[in-house]
């Protein structure tokens, strides 16, 4: 039961992008009507959308003029690698803005925060030394509202030829230095 909440947020990443950065360029919402995947514009909007999808189920119908009879935008298949989201996760505090980084196996993905100061906060305790450093974000910013839950990388997705896509490196150099 709880897998089929977690299918219902996903944010999708296009293979391409995958060496230089690893990081999501689609974010998706499953119609709990039609299980149709709708394109997320922006992660502000995404974010809004997996915070109150356990309460308020996301359908076409919230997606401005959509409706289940329309094609999907989307289909998940494994043309990129999909990144499945636990609902529920609290929104962003203003200011901050939360990244995720598939690691270059594939394995898993890992959450930081920005901090509106430009610092990465890769923990809890990082976050609650910076909020104990800087008061004035205490109000907007509750420690609460950082989560650290990472999506799951969908298996079934991630390219068969990952090793393939790895870089090698053969310099001559660097085997003579050693
Ligand atoms: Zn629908």
């Amino acid at each position: 039961m709880e897998e089929e909440e977690i299918a219902k947020t996903a944010k999708p990443k296009a293979k391409k992008d995958v060496a230089p950065g690893r990081v999501i360029d689609t974010y998706a919402a499953q119609c709990d009507k039609c299980h149709k995947w709708r394109v997320i514009d922006s992660q502000d909007e995404y974010e809004e959308v997996r915070s109150k999808m356990l309460e308020d189920p996301f359908n076409c119908e919230k997606k401005q003029g959509r409706s289940c009879e329309e094609a999907a935008d989307i289909d998940y298949d494994s043309s990129r690698t999909w990144v499945i989201d636990k609902p529920g996760i609290p929104k962003t505090p203003k200011g901050f803005k939360r990244s995720l980084v598939l690691r270059k196996d594939y394995s898993k993905m890992d959450t930081y925060y920005i901090t509106p100061t430009g610092k990465k906060l890769r923990s809890r305790n990082e976050i609650a030394a910076f909020v104990d450093a800087n008061p004035e974000f205490k109000n907007a910013a509750p420690l609460g509202d950082f989560n650290f839950t990472v999506p799951k990388v969908m298996e079934d997705t991630i390219p068969s030829d990952l090793k393939l896509a790895s870089p090698i490196v053969t310099s001559d150099k660097r085997i003579s230095k050693q």
